[in-house]
């Protein structure tokens, strides 16, 4: 099989040219002005833009949660993102605390394998480090390719891990050339203001908010950064949220330390009084909570000036059925809501039209800097010779309404219900194979494939 595509701007994290890009089977083999080469295929991308697969890093399909599921799982999950533009995501295994790490991946390879539509990755949770769990790391960054690990300074009891076992982890990651990732909250602040907040009688969607102020993740990222810069272990801080917090990032970097920081697309766009509206705020319950309005202006400017280097989505959806477990107590309510396939074309047109940031530092912050900070570049993440062939044909101009209406997630609203876009994504190519057109998918189920990830080297 081989395709040409004709004509594109193309768009890298450092480019911007028109050019025709050949490819043969699964990888780009040239990139040039009028290329002569025979194709079965060819695409005009004439008036388009063209540009890497989107990654996001951070997503939950078919998670075990209070007795249920998050709602997509790897077949509705990764089919809606490829029709977001977005060819690769990386989801979470979840230890079992007293449990090994391995049991773990085989249950999430059992739900995962072969019911893939885009390709797909894993970082490893660790929530229960001790003796047993310290020989399995080297084993998942050698063998299985799982690179990243990911640790929890919440949820006590189920997946928090305390500072004794993460700075034992963060030696044994290093050694072993991994990375570890936090969700940064201060888990015992905010037990203790859930546990005020319902003995007060306080049990709305607005409380799930009010008991995660901003103190709760600042205070926790800067904790995590300095265990990090005392074990020199590659760190990385997942749905980064507020000022508070991306300012002990940008503290450190003083000390020589580097700390890589992920937003999500909601941060950056929705703010904290959508919780105002009743039960309805159950939509965006998520944690950490969104922000503040000043909140969204740090995370952009984050984003210029390189103390932010990935938007991801920490994709988490919930039927409005499963949400309502929690109508008589915010505490009750699953966490996470649905973004997997808006990521791409809210990023494109919040950020991009609106002059918010501009159309190489979309590509970075969507694609190319998580291919670097996870292990998969140059495979992953730009259009060069060589490269994988996971591209985005992407209309800059056409205008469209976001809607659970006409969405692919397998969730029965939108946290953007009627949002007006500009930019849509028209054709999708993964591995060298046109997996959209036109809103239709070409591929099969089972197409995507588990990347093994090199260990942490490409650094930014
Ligand atoms: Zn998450």
């Amino acid at each position: 099989m081989s395709i040409l595509i004709t004509n594109g701007r193309i768009i890298t994290a450092s480019e911007d040219y028109v050019a025709d890009i050949f490819i043969e089977g699964e990888t780009i083999s040239a990139i040039g002005k009028n290329l002569q080469q025979k194709a079965d295929t060819k695409i005009d991308a004439k008036g388009k833009l063209v540009f890497p697969g989107g990654i996001d890093p951070h997503v939950h399909l078919d998670m075990p949660f209070m007795g249920t599921y998050s709602s997509d799982n790897y077949e509705t999950g990764t089919l809606a993102a490829l029709h977001g533009g977005t060819t690769m995501v990386i989801d979470f295994i979840l230890q079992t605390q007293g449990k090994p790490l391995r049991h773990a991946l085989e249950q999430w390879q059992g739900r995962s394998n072969g019911n893939c539509y885009g390709d797909y990755s894993f970082h490893m949770a660790v929530t229960d480090f001790n003796d047993s769990t310290k020989k399995e790391i080297s084993e998942m960054v050698d063998k299985e390719g799982i690179t990243s690990f990911k640790t929890f300074m919440a949820y006590k009891g189920a997946l928090m891990i305390d500072d004794r076992q993460m700075v034992g982890l963060m030696n044994e990651v290093k050694k072993c050339g991994g990375m570890v990732t936090v969700h940064a909250t201060n888990g015992d602040m905010i037990d203790f203001l859930i546990a005020k907040h319902r003995g007060e009688g306080k049990l709305s969607p607005l409380y799930h908010y009010l008991s995660q102020p901003e103190i709760t993740e600042a205070e926790a990222t800067g904790r995590f950064a300095d265990m990090a810069n005392y074990t020199g272990c590659p760190a990385y801080v997942v749905h980064m949220t507020c000022e508070g917090a991306l300012n002990h990032i940008r503290d450190v970097e003083k000390r020589n330390q580097k700390v890589y920081a992920e937003t999500c697309i909601q941060y950056l766009i929705l703010d904290a009084s959508l919780y105002e509206k009743d039960f309805e705020g159950a939509k965006w319950v998520m944690s950490p909570p969104l922000r503040e309005k000043k909140d969204q202006a740090t995370l952009w400017a984050g984003i210029n000036q390189g103390t932010v280097q990935v938007v991801a989505t920490d994709h988490c959806p919930f039927k409005w059925e499963q949400k309502k477990m929690g109508e008589k107590d915010f505490s009750k309510i699953p966490n996470g809501h649905p973004a997997i396939e808006n990521r791409m074309e809210l990023l494109f047109s919040e950020g991009v039209n609106k002059g918010k940031i501009t159309l190489n530092k979309f590509v970075e912050v969507s694609s190319t800097n998580a291919a670097k900070i996870f292990g998969m570049f140059p495979k992953k993440g730009c259009v060069a010779v060589g490269s994988d062939a996971d591209l985005v044909i992407f209309d800059p101009n056409e205008e469209h309404t976001l809607s659970a209406k006409t969405h692919h997630m397998n969730v029965d609203y939108s946290g953007y219900e009627g949002w007006e876009v500009t930019g849509k994504v028209k054709t999708v190519l993964l591995r060298g194979e046109i997996a959209i057109e036109n809103n239709e998918c070409k591929i099969g189920k089972g197409f995507g494939k588990f990347i093994k990830r090199n260990k942490v080297g490409t650094m930014i």
